[in-house]
């Protein structure tokens, strides 16, 4: 008895939530698809780089200029609509990023999220911190001298993990070899009038900013080839910081 009573309670449960389905107002998810229009593009308005010879048209500025405008979409929130299935198979034969962007590990800067961009679009290299090693050094070798980038960013964030463990001087398996890669920026922050320790956000901005100028300096040091395609205007080397709480890029100069 007391299970049939649980039977027809289902039964009756179920078609009160088939008949309030059928009848939801259909106004409401009109008004909340034209919401999603009015936020999103559609990946075929953007302009796409597919061989060699568009590649070759760009200019680091161009390029810059495209990275920028990518990141205004994303922080106000403008989605791009695209098949990632279907833009792999359009880059089965090849591909021609338009930059290499060396990044941290942290997952709340996803790179091509952060700059708008699909698959094909960008090299990206990512390690805690974003310091840069030999392998980093190769990676963006390839990607600028063989494969035709024109843009080399060191892109470091807010809030960076990292960057903090280094000022709290973590002492942990490999992140301490790690961490010694951070550690000049500390030393290059000396001049940061305040309180030096990693609760201090302005002083972790400050070493983080000093930290992505530190690696720039090290792949113009380390990298002749990459210096030499900057010096002939062929590739910029650029810095930026990504605020977590806007989404928005500050050059680091
Ligand atoms: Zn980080």
């Amino acid at each position: 008895m007391i299970r049939k009573s649980i039977k027809l309670a289902l039964v009756f449960t179920i078609a009160t939530i088939m008949f309030a389905c059928k009848n939801e107002p259909k106004t409401e998810v009109k008004s909340s698809e034209v919401k999603v229009e009015e936020k999103a593009i559609d990946v075929k308005n953007l302009e796409h780089i597919r061989t060699k010879e568009d590649q070759d048209k760009l200019t680091p500025d161009v390029v810059l200029k495209k990275l920028k405008e990518g990141n205004e979409r994303f922080r106000k929130g403008i989605e791009t609509h695209r098949d990632h299935s279907e833009q792999v198979r359009n880059y089965e034969s090849g591909q021609y990023p338009k930059a290499i962007v060396l990044g941290c590990i942290d997952s709340r800067v996803p790179v091509e999220d952060v700059f708008d961009q699909g698959i094909g679009d960008l090299f990206v290299g990512r390690v805690a911190g974003n310091v840069v090693n030999e392998d980093q050094l190769g990676s963006m070798e390839y990607a600028c001298k063989v494969a035709g980038a024109k843009l080399v960013m060191v892109l470091g964030h807010e809030h960076c993990g990292a960057v903090k463990s280094a000022i709290d001087d973590v002492k942990l398996g490999n992140i301490t070899a790690l961490l010694t890669k951070i550690k000049p920026a500390i030393l290059k922050s000396q001049d940061f009038t305040g309180e030096k320790t990693s609760k201090n956000e302005a002083f972790v901005k400050h070493v983080c900013e000093n930290n992505v100028r530190n690696t720039i300096e090290q792949i113009r040091a380390k990298s002749p080839i990459l210096k030499e395609m900057e010096t002939k205007g062929q590739i910029k080397i650029v810095g930026a910081y990504f605020d977590l709480s806007d989404s928005s890029l500050e050059f680091v100069q």
